[in-house]
């Protein structure tokens, strides 16, 4: 037999992890990527002469990778420096309060303290001890699995865990059982903050989304050139191992004859042929058609209300003043529910958004230019990028809210300009097509949300899906594990 021909779709982290596995298993990868670098959603934009990461900046679950790389006879440390920092974030608020968490949770234990008291303290670390058990009961029944449904995943996490599935409380929110450990609101909001990191509304997404606060307590890491230089390190090694990486290359039509996929046909007419395909594009654009009819119902499109969370980001290059910025900070805004009933319901940003800071350069690797330091700014907003998204007007009084929300909290910083590149929901939808700007696929909404994400084998014969769209899910680690369950999925088939 012939060796077989696997097209890959997008560069993206899912779609880096698949052509890994595949290459390493010895089938003939191509990824072709429409963008010009490795990356999707982790990428890098030049502003000012220096290169800002303009996605994710918090990397978590590094077993993913190490399982990865490992499995490929390489390390992560090979191609990449890592760095451990002992705080994890700091958080500020209009009142002038600022709270540290740090990755030793007795010294969280005591921060909390003296930034509340000791009841929130002791909330604290009950709530740590209740995010690890959600995430031992989960990682392998639901991450790593093909297709969980509620059904599968009581069999696959055994009856002898059942208490424990009980305990995670599924059909509550995370909103609600965080006022269960939580009396001070700032904090409640702090740690409800955990829902955006999969696109979500912390009102109701549910409680099982507390182990993220656990996958940060596992380990959080900086990467000396950003996340993007985890992207680049994952195409070097599928280099090595003979995958071919097309860049500038758009996949328009996915062929198939007699219900299985045959070929991919690019912008442009050139045709690939192909056994199988792994689409890492976001998962609406197949049920959408924007990669033919045939392979139209492989998957349903995802209807806006029930979109995650997209957003309003400003790469910035600058000099702020005043407030000690640290790796990540978070800007609290006043009425987190209110921010989460705009964006979801009214599909409007806030009055007073919460704004995350990601100073880049306050790691150990600082690469300050002449213009200054660099930094990502995040607001979350509505995914509406294909029905009109943030007009100029709404963007110039958004700045000065967010502007005046960071003065407030003491820091003083100036958007906008030439040392500064916005990017918004329209933008991320003309990026990642079909997705209406959403960062995180579907939004996790309710306790059979997570269920609702499709799993690596489509409907169409020969055509698998791999990224933040799919299951598990959103995050650079999830989004991985993905690609690799569609490699898996292909070679079992
Ligand atoms: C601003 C921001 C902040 C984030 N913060 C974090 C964080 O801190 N931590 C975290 O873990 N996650 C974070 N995320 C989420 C994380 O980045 C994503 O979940 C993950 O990177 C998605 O990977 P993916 O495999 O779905 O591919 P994507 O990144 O979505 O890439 C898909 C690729 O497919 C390509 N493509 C699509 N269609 C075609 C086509 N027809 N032909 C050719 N190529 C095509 C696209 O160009 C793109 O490169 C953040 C995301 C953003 C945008």
């Amino acid at each position: 037999m012939s060796e077989q021909r696997v097209v890959v779709i997008g560069a993206g982290v899912g779609g880096l992890a698949a052509a890994i596995d595949l290459a390493r298993a010895g089938r003939a990868v191509t990824v072709v990527e429409r963008g010009d670098a490795p990356g999707g959603k982790m990428r890098r934009v030049p502003v000012a002469g220096l290169g800002v990461d303009a996605g994710p900046t918090v990397f978590t679950m590094r077993w993913v990778f190490d399982g990865l790389l490992g499995d490929a006879g390489t390390r992560l440390e090979d191609h990449l420096e890592l760095h451990t920092p002992e705080r994890l974030a700091r958080h500020g608020w209009e009142d002038g309060s600022r709270l540290d968490l740090w990755a030793d949770r007795e010294r969280s234990a005591a921060a909390i303290e003296a930034f509340a008291d000791a009841r929130n303290a002791q909330g604290y670390l009950d709530f740590c001890d209740r995010s690890a058990d959600v995430y031992a009961t989960l990682r392998d029944s639901f991450i790593d699995a093909q297709r969980p449904n509620p059904v599968s995943l009581v069999g696959r996490v055994g009856l002898h865990r059942l208490p424990a599935m009980f305990r995670i409380q599924p059909f509550k929110s995370l909103w609600s059982v965080l006022g269960e450990h939580f009396t001070d609101p700032r904090l409640r909001q702090l740690f409800g903050r955990y829902a955006t990191y999969v696109g979500s509304s912390p009102l109701s997404a549910p409680a099982t989304l507390m182990l993220v606060a656990h996958v940060e307590q596992d380990g959080v890491w900086l990467l000396r050139g950003g996340m993007h230089a985890l992207a680049r390190a994952l195409a070097a090694v599928g280099d090595t191992l003979g995958v071919s990486f097309r860049y500038g290359a758009e996949a328009e039509r996915i062929e198939t004859s007699g219900g299985a996929v045959t070929g991919v046909t690019l912008a442009g007419g050139e045709r690939l042929p192909a056994d199988r395909v792994v689409f890492n594009g976001d998962a609406s654009a197949l049920g959408r058609g924007l990669l033919g009819e045939a392979a139209q119902r492989a998957t349903r499109p995802v209807a806006a209300p029930r979109r995650s969370l997209s957003a309003v980001t400003w790469c910035v290059v600058g000099r702020p003043e005043g407030f000690p910025l640290d790796f990540h900070n978070v800007f609290f805004g006043r009425d987190y529910p209110a921010e989460f009933r705009a964006v979801f319901r009214e599909r409007k940003i806030t009055e007073t958004p919460t704004v995350y800071l990601c100073a880049q350069d306050r790691g150990p690797w600082a690469a300050e230019g002449e213009a200054g330091e660099r930094m990502l700014l995040l607001v979350n907003a509505p995914a509406d990028g294909d029905r009109g998204g943030i007009g100029d007007r709404q963007l110039a009084a958004l700045e000065q809210r967010v502007s005046g929300l960071l003065g407030r909290c003491g820091l003083a910083l100036e958007l906008g300009g030439e040392a500064c590149r916005v990017t918004r929901p329209q933008d991320f939808e003309a990026l990642f097509p079909a997705s209406g700007g959403a960062l995180y696929g579907r939004a996790s909404h309710g306790p059979l949300a997570s269920f609702a994400r499709p799993p690596a084998r489509s409907r169409v014969r020969g055509l698998y899906l791999a990224g933040g769209s799919a299951h598990p899910g959103a995050g650079v680690p999830m989004a991985a594990l993905s690609g690799r369950l569609a490699a898996r999925a292909l070679l079992g088939d």
